[in-house]
C-alpha cells in the first residue's frame, strides 16, 4: 500500500518537480525494509534436520513452565485439557515452542486482571490441534483482520511480530493457524498440525501454485 501510494504521488509531479528526489529516496528506503523482512522470515524457516519426532503435550507443559512466573503475576489460572492419546508429530520442537509461547503470552497480554488460561490437544481426523483460550478482552473485528501483519501491534511496547512468525512456523509445518475471538469474552488460537508431515514446497508457501500435470 505504502509502496502504491508514492507511486501515485509520484506520477502527478510534473517530470521536473524537485520531490521526485525524496520520492526515490522512499522508495529506496521501503525496498530495504522489504529485504529485512524477507531475510527475517528466511531465518525463521526451520531447517530440515530440526524436524524430529516431537510430543506436543510434552510442548505445552514445557511453555506453561516457562511462563509460569509471568501467569501467576498476572493473576492467570491455567488449565490443561491433554489428550493423552496425542501421537508423536514430526516436528521442529524449537520453532513450535516459540509458537506456543507467543500465543500464551498473548493470552496473558489479553489478560491483565486475571482469568483463565485453556490448553487443550486433541486429535481431529489427520489433525494434532492445540487450542489456546483466554478469558480475555477479546479482539475487536478491525484487529482481527490485521492480526498476522508483521509489525502490527496494539500494544504500547508490542513488536507486533509474535502472530506473524506464528503463522508462518506453523505453514512450515505444513499447519494451519487460527484465531477465533468474542470482544469482551475472550479469544481462541488454534493450531492445525499435520499427524503425517510431508514436507512443503517455498512456492506454495508464497502462494504460488505449481502447475500439476494433468490439470
Ligand atoms: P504483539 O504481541 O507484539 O502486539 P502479536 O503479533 O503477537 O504482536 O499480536 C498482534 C496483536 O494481536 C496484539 O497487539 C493484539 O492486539 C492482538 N492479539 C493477539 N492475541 C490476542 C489475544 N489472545 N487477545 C486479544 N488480542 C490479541
Ligand atoms: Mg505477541
Amino acid at each position: 500500500a505504502v509502496r502504491n501510494s508514492l507511486f501515485l504521488v509520484e506520477q502527478d509531479l510534473p517530470p521536473d518537480a524537485p520531490q521526485h528526489e525524496f520520492l526515490q529516496l522512499a522508495q529506496n528506503e521501503l525496498a530495504r525494509i522489504a529485504r529485512i523482512i524477507a531475510r527475517m522470515r528466511d531465518f525463521y524457516k526451520p531447517t530440515h534436520s530440526e524436524f524430529q519426532t516431537t510430543d506436543l503435550n510434552a510442548l505445552i507443559h514445557e511453555t506453561l513452565y516457562l511462563s509460569a512466573t509471568y501467569l501467576e503475576h498476572a493473576g492467570i489460572h491455567a488449565v490443561t485439557e491433554l489428550d493423552p492419546a496425542l501421537p508423536p508429530i514430526v516436528a521442529s520442537a524449537d520453532q513450535l515452542r516459540q509458537v506456543l509461547l507467543n500465543l500464551v503470552l498473548n493470552a496473558c497480554d489479553a489478560m491483565p486482571d486475571g482469568g483463565t488460561l485453556t490448553v487443550r490437544s486433541a486429535v481431529v481426523g489427520s489433525e494434532a490441534l492445540v487450542e489456546i483460550a483466554d478469558t480475555g478482552v477479546g479482539i475487536p473485528p478491525e484487529v482481527q483482520e490485521r492480526l498476522f501483519e508483521p509489525f502490527f501491534t496494539t500494544k504500547a511496547s508490542g513488536t507486533g511480530l509474535g502472530l506473524s512468525v506464528s503463522y508462518h512456523i506453523v505453514a512450515q509445518h505444513g499447519g494451519t493457524l487460527q484465531i477465533e475471538s468474542q470482544p469482551g469474552t475472550g479469544t481462541v488460537c488454534r493450531v492445525r498440525l499435520p499427524l503425517k508431515y510431508e514436507p512443503r514446497q517455498d512456492a506454495e508457501l508464497a502462494g504460488y501454485a505449481a502447475p500439476r500435470i494433468g490439470s
